[in-house]
C-alpha cells in the first residue's frame, strides 16, 4: 500500500471509528508556535499552570516525544450535544464534560487506528496523544488542515464547528500530507471577545487564563476569586460561552458521539441535588468523567459560588 492509498484508509478507519474529522501532517519543529508560547508564557497568561512552562521543545517539535517522528495524524471528534440538563436553575456544567473523559475515549480510538496501520504497514510504530502530553493539539490541527485557530484560541472547522477533541497520533512512517489550514474566517466578527463575561479574550488569538472562568474552575485549584464569582453566570466546571456565541457553531446538525451523551442522573439533578452533593455521590457520577480532574472539596466550592453568582 504506497502512502497516499495508506492516508485514504486512515482517513476510513478513522471515520469508522467514530471521528468526525481526520487530517495528515508531517513532523517538523512548529518554531513559530514556540515563540507565541513563550510571549504568552512570559506576560503570566497561563496563571498557575507552570506545568505549561515545562517541556516546551516537546510542544512545538513531537521528534522530542517520539524520537523517529515522520508523520502526525491528527483526528477531531465532537462532544457537541444540545444542553442537556433539566432543571433550569441547576448549576451549568460545560458541554465537554458530559459523558465518559475524553482522556480515556481519544487515546483507545487513536490505539485501535495504529494496530490497523500496523496491520497494513507492518513495522510502524506509533503514540497516542489527547490532552496528557506537553504536545500542544491546536496548531497540529491547523497543519493538519483541520480548521483554524479562531479569535477565542480554539480551532475551529468549517463543517463541524469546534465543539470538538483533537487527538494525535504520532507515527514513525512516511505518509501524503494534507495542505494546512491558512485560511481565517473569522472575518470581522469579534462575537466571542465581545461575549466572554470576564474579558479573558486578548486581541491576539490567546485567552489570559487568569480570567478564564475554564481555568479559574478546573485548573486553578483554589477557590473561585471573589471579583470574578458575580461572571460565572452559574458554570461549575468550564464554559462554553465564547463557542455558544461563534457563528461556525450555528445550526450545527452533528450525530452525538455516544460516549459523550451525558449520564441520566447527572442530566436531572435539581438545584437542591447539587448544593448537598456527598462524596460518594461525586465519586460515583463523576469518577468516570473528566470532572474527576478536580476534588470534591473544590467541586463543592465551585457549586457555592456559582449558586451565588446567580443570586447577586
Ligand atoms: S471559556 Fe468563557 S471565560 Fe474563557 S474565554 Fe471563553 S467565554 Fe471567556
Ligand atoms: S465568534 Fe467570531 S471571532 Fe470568535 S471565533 Fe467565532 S467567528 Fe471567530
Amino acid at each position: 500500500m504506497d502512502n497516499k492509498e495508506l492516508s485514504g484508509g486512515i482517513k476510513r478507519r478513522a471515520a469508522e471509528l467514530g471521528f468526525n474529522i481526520c487530517g495528515i501532517t508531517g513532523a517538523r519543529e512548529l518554531t513559530e508556535y514556540g515563540e507565541r508560547l513563550r510571549a504568552w508564557l512570559d506576560a503570566g497568561m497561563n496563571d498557575r499552570m507552570g506545568y505549561l512552562a515545562r517541556d516546551i521543545d516537546k510542544r512545538t517539535d513531537p521528534g522530542k516525544l517520539f524520537g523517529d517522528a515522520r508523520s502526525l495524524v491528527v483526528a477531531g471528534l465532537s462532544y457537541y450535544t444540545g444542553l442537556k440538563q433539566k432543571d433550569p436553575e441547576a448549576p451549568r456544567l460545560s458541554r465537554y464534560t458530559y459523558g465518559t473523559d475524553y482522556h480515556d475515549v481519544i487515546p483507545l480510538k487513536l490505539t485501535i487506528l495504529l494496530e490497523w496501520i500496523q496491520s497494513v504497514r507492518p513495522g510502524t510504530e506509533g503514540r497516542a496523544f489527547c490532552d496528557s502530553s506537553p504536545i500542544t493539539e491546536k496548531p497540529w490541527g491547523r497543519e493538519a488542515g483541520l480548521g483554524w485557530q479562531g479569535r477565542h484560541s480554539i480551532l475551529i472547522n468549517r463543517e463541524i464547528g469546534s465543539f470538538f477533541f483533537i487527538g494525535i497520533l504520532i507515527l514513525n512512517t512516511g505518509l501524503e500530507y494534507d495542505s494546512p489550514c491558512t485560511e481565517d474566517h473569522c472575518g470581522n466578527c469579534r462575537q466571542c471577545i465581545d461575549a466572554c463575561p470576564t474579558g479573558a479574550i486578548n486581541d491576539n488569538r490567546t485567552i489570559d487564563a487568569r480570567k478564564c472562568i475554564a481555568n479559574l474552575t478546573i485548573e486553578n485549584r483554589g477557590p473561585v476569586p471573589e471579583e470574578f464569582i458575580p461572571k460565572l453566570g452559574g458554570r461549575i466546571y468550564g464554559c462554553d460561552r465564547c463557542q455558544e456565541v461563534c457563528p461556525w457553531n450555528r445550526d450545527l446538525k452533528l450525530p452525538v458521539t455516544p460516549e459523550f451523551e451525558i449520564d441520566g442522573e447527572i442530566a436531572g439533578m435539581s438545584l437542591g441535588d447539587w448544593r448537598n452533593l456527598s462524596p460518594e455521590r461525586f465519586s460515583r457520577l463523576f469518577s468516570m468523567t473528566s470532572m474527576r480532574r478536580i476534588s470534591y472539596e473544590k467541586f463543592m466550592s465551585n457549586i457555592e459560588a456559582a449558586i451565588k453568582s446567580v443570586q447577586l
